[in-house]
């Protein structure tokens, strides 16, 4: 009954709509704020996305505007709305959704992810008016001691008032089945639609506690925890035979290896320069030549060497001036004395996260 996707995921049944989009690379990530009522021994948020921030995609975010413009470069057809807990911010949340909504159609589809422990129905109506299509809880199970785990398997209840796609989302933490158990037939018994389970992983900020609770990462080169996927595959050949829930295993590998890189292609093609090559993996590949007085290596390009001006450009905010590859090539064959070239390959993304750094010749 469970099933490999074409994603390096896992599934019984059909995968949730907000997945089906997500692999493609066609959801807006928004993160409407790092607040959250919990504080997960496993949470992965970057001290960065701890304080209460919005961000589109990799972009910092102040109006919803921005946040539009972002999934105009994506092409997106729907936003995954997460942080922290998106209802600890409920006006600004709701605003985003409603506006999203209003500029790209009530067919742009929208999921969000929440605790739970801020879910009252009240809430949620605001939500649901909004426009949210679907809502997966993270409910408190792998801590004995939660003051709120009472109070988010109460809320939880109240979202079954409301006509969206309603499920659960967990990450798959080792020595848990039991507790994964519980919950998968808990949204069972209420009618829930799936439940998404979420492949553990080392980030910069748990890893800390993730080591003392004796987790390990499966190799040098993976962010992964060991038995974590396993795991998920028992829950699902459990939960298929047993309940009546849809189920998908997220992997890590689904995440970087497809989810990202269909965005990261999605997003090049807007914002290549003709300069730029978007390369398969949806990175942008060019060539640039750095020195400390960009206006003096601008003139010497176009008068000394004679590059058309067209095929330049001046990007002071990175102090460097970007070209074709070939162009960078035979410049630096060219050109002798401190003038430097690389070929250089970036994210299209807000922070053009810099990813292969070549020198030339
Ligand atoms: S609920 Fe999510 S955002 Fe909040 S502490 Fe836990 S993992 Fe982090």
């Amino acid at each position: 009954m469970v099933r490999e996707t074409p994603y390096f995921s896992y599934a019984v049944g059909e995968l949730p709509r907000g997945c089906q989009l997500c692999v493609r690379g066609e959801k807006l990530v928004l993160f409407t704020t790092g607040a959250c009522p919990r504080d997960c021994f496993y949470c992965p948020l970057s001290e960065k996305r701890k304080g209460d921030v919005v961000y589109a995609n990799e972009r910092p975010v102040k109006t919803v505007d921005e946040a539009i413009e972002e999934a105009k470069i994506q092409e997106a057809k729907g936003a995954g709305v997460t942080g922290g807990d998106p209802l600890a911010r409920l006006d600004r949340t709701a605003e985003y959704i409603r506006a999203l909504k209003e500029a790209f159609g009530e067919g742009f589809h929208v999921h969000l992810y929440t605790t739970g422990a801020l879910a009252t129905k009240k809430a949620l109506e605001r939500l649901y008016d909004a426009g949210l299509d679907e809502i997966r809880f993270h409910p408190d199970l792998f801590n004995p001691n939660s003051r709120l785990f009472e109070v988010e398997i109460r809320n939880i209840r109240n979202a079954f008032d409301f006509d969206w796609d309603v499920g659960g989302e967990i990450p798959s933490i080792p020595g848990q089945f039991e507790r994964m158990k519980w919950y998968a037939e808990f949204l069972d018994k209420l009618g829930a639609k799936f439940l998404n389970v979420n492949e553990l992983e080392f980030s910069e900020t748990n890893l800390r506690a993730l080591i003392d609770r004796g987790y390990k990462p499966i190799s040098n080169e993976s962010a992964a925890i060991t038995g974590s996927l396993e795991l998920g595959l028992k829950l699902l050949e459990w939960g298929g035979e047993n309940t009546s829930l849809s189920y998908h295993l997220c992997t890590a590998k689904l995440k970087d290896a497809v989810q990202l890189r269909n965005r990261l292609r999605r997003m090049a093609k807007n914002v290549a320069r003709p300069y730029m090559e978007v390369t398969e993996e949806g990175t942008l590949r060019f060539g640039i030549a750095e020195y400390d007085d960009l206006d003096e290596l601008y003139t010497l390009l176009v008068e000394g060497a004679e590059v058309p001006e067209e095929w330049l450009y001046v990007n002071r905010e990175r102090g460097r001036v970007e070209m074709p590859e070939g162009v960078a090539v035979e410049l630096a064959d060219a050109i002798e004395g401190d003038v430097r070239f690389f070929i250089v390959e970036e994210y299209p993304t807000f922070d053009r996260l810099e990813v292969e750094r070549v020198p030339l010749p």
